[in-house]
């Protein structure tokens, strides 16, 4: 079975009319994509299709909580990642995904949401996934993290060079 097929809607046969869907996001959900930069996100994806013959409208509310490690100390920090998008469907004669407007094609009988939910997550991260302040930081952990630095960046003793040129 499709692992994300939870995150399809078929929408032939549907009435005409509003839809609400309900769709759990958690790790696995982001174990199916390699690319993803978020691994450890639980919550929910609020979704409301009104469905027509003619057209449809998509809403999609996010709300996920993200742990990630802070990229100057590496503790855990939590996340909110919330973001709401409205996009408007129409049919045509080839299926072209557009930022906010999709046309579907003709042998479309399902929207997959999967790759949207993926996107959705990563516009709504903070810019800098790093404690706020230094001071807030694991003070210990930095310490470790800048005698690495400093070992590595140490120029090599003039004595060794000089043994070289023996
Ligand atoms: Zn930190």
């Amino acid at each position: 079975m499709d692992p994300l097929a939870f995150y399809k809607i078929p929408f032939m046969g549907l009435k005409a009319g509003k839809h609400e869907f309900q769709m759990d996001v958690d790790q696995e959900f982001f174990t199916h994509f390699p690319e993803s930069e978020i691994e450890d996100a639980k919550g929910v994806v609020d979704v409301v299709l009104d469905y027509s013959e003619t057209n449809m409208v998509l809403k999609m509310n996010m709300n996920l909580n993200w742990k990630v490690p802070c990229g100057r100390c590496l503790e855990e920090l939590n996340y909110d990642l919330q973001r709401e998008e409205q996009i408007a469907i129409q049919y045509g004669e080839e299926t072209v995904i557009g930022e906010d407007l999709w046309t579907l094609g003709k042998n479309e009988i399902e929207l997959d949401l999967a790759q949207t939910v993926l996107e959705m997550a990563h516009l709504a991260r903070p810019t800098h996934q790093v404690h706020e302040n230094e001071s807030d930081c694991d003070q210990k952990m930095l310490g470790y993290f800048r005698t690495d630095k400093e070992e590595s960046e140490r120029p090599i003793d003039p004595r060794w060079d000089a043994l070289k040129n023996l």
